[in-house]
């Protein structure tokens, strides 16, 4: 097992990174930007080091700061945690071509999948099913476009090949808007991911984001971890997840199940990873793989039992997994909620001091979070600072829990979303559960016009 691991990333997954460390006796460097110098999470690291200034660009994206730092310290491992360089494939390359391990897949995994055409004609190809469309990335003549997107069948969504993050989309839902959206999907997807490629997808109309979580060894063995179902989202940006997945039948979640773990066979996937789907009328359409760890694992960690994180370090480290798929037990219900230092019904960020900081406890109540009383929330990253996770034997059990935990939350100085969490854990649908990917807009507007 490695001595000491250098985690490559900031906030609330930088800290429950260190707390796996921890716990399996390793060490741990963490790098931080000038503007995290002061986090709590820093000075509880063996070492720590400064890799730059506050913007990503000049800290947490720069490549040969971190490496340098793994070198200084003698790390043996780098930890991406999740967004900034954890899916960046020349990142994965350069951290092995130093010595380094990557606790990630290999580098042509995370290629494949980053490529969202090569990852779809790959799972094509395992046998996981996708949304209808076209083959691979549009060609140019507008004749052979319009030709498709009438196989296909209107309303149709122009996607990036290189995006990411809910960017580089576009719905069409008539003939006469088709080229200019193709030609427009196109420049901004060269100009955002230097990767002009687009494809084409069948609109699902009321669809629900279900995803499927694997890990997959060194040694030619995988699993699936269950489901979780992260439909509440605001442009497209997830902000509740739940597993398992209310009202879907469990055969075709063990069949959807085997599908991934199999494709990770195939493929020759190494870590953890996250297979998204969209669910519709009792069918499956893959549309990426995240081939990192997610904000949303501790649903699945609370339901199987598995530290995610820990299984992670330790394929990295050539081990085999523990448990079998058959000694993989689901028990209960899970939920999370992010919280974000945003004004919880206009959006727009609340960075800043935070004046008191009370988190909720009990049975089933785990709190993932970097923050506490007298933290700078600094304005230069994602305004998630926290995220609560509840677990109960049933899905109600768990959302009397969330509804506790949440009116026992209190963040002074700054504003969050608790309020909108709140709001949801007493709504009839989410309480009905299997909204789609919709509902969470839909209730704003309502809300907003009310
Ligand atoms: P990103 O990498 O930017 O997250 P995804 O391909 O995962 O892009 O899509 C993000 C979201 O966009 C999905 O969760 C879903 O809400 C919507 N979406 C993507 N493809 C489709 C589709 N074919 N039909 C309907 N909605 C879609």
């Amino acid at each position: 097992m490695f001595k000491k691991i250098l985690i490559a990333n900031r906030g609330e997954i930088a800290l429950r990174v260190q707390r796996a460390c921890r716990e399996m006796g390793i060490q741990t460097v963490v790098v931080y930007s000038e503007a995290d110098r002061e986090a709590k999470y820093v000075r509880l690291a063996d070492e720590a080091v400064c890799i730059g200034p506050a913007p990503s660009a000049q800290s947490y994206l720069h490549m040969p700061a971190i490496i340098s730092a793994a070198e200084v310290t003698d790390a043996e491992a780098i930890h991406p945690g999740y967004g900034f360089l954890s899916e960046n494939a020349d990142f994965a390359e350069r951290v092995e071509k130093s010595g380094f391990a990557f606790i990630g897949p290999r580098p042509d995994s995370i290629r494949l999948m980053g490529d969202k055409v090569s990852a779809k004609q790959s799972m094509i190809r395992s046998g996981v099913p996708c949304v209808p469309g076209s083959e691979g990335a549009l060609p140019d003549d507008p004749r052979e476009i319009t030709r498709i997107a009438r196989s296909i069948g209107y309303p149709v969504i122009i996607k990036a090949a290189g995006g990411g993050g809910g960017r580089g989309m576009r719905v069409v839902h008539t003939e006469a808007a088709l080229i200019n959206a193709v030609t427009m999907t196109r420049s901004e997807a060269g100009a955002a991911f230097g990767n002009p490629a687009v494809y084409m997808e069948k609109f699902l109309l009321q669809p629900r984001h279900i995803e499927i979580q694997v890990l997959a060894d060194t040694h030619g063995n995988a699993l699936w971890l269950g489901e979780r179902d992260c439909s509440m989202q605001r442009r497209h940006q997830k902000i509740l997840e739940e597993a398992p997945a209310p009202g879907i039948p469990r055969r075709l979640i063990e069949r959807i199940g085997t599908r991934c773990a199999d494709a990770c066979k195939k493929i020759g996937y190494r870590g953890a990873g996250t297979f998204e789907f969209l669910y519709e009328n009792g069918e499956f359409y893959f549309i990426e793989m995240n081939t990192r760890v997610q904000v949303e694992h501790p649903v699945t960690e609370l339901i199987t039992g598995i530290d995610i994180v820990v299984e992670q370090i330790r394929i990295a480290a050539g081990e085999k997994l523990t448990v079998r798929q058959r000694g993989v037990q689901f028990n209960g219900h899970s939920i999370e909620c992010r919280i974000n230092a945003e004004d919880p019904y206009k959006f727009t960020p609340s960075p800043g001091r935070i004046t008191t900081w009370h988190v909720p406890g009990g049975p089933g109540v785990r709190v993932d979070s970097h923050a506490y009383a007298n933290y700078f929330v600094p304005p230069n990253y994602d305004s998630m600072i926290g995220k609560i996770i509840v677990h109960g034997a049933t899905r109600e059990q768990a959302i009397a829990r969330m509804r506790i935990a949440l009116s026992e939350m209190v963040v002074d100085g700054i504003q969050t979303n608790i309020p909108l969490h709140r709001d949801l854990m007493v709504d009839a649908r989410f309480i009905e559960g299997g909204t789609s990917i919709h509902y969470l807009e839909e209730y704003l507007a309502a809300r907003h016009q009310g």
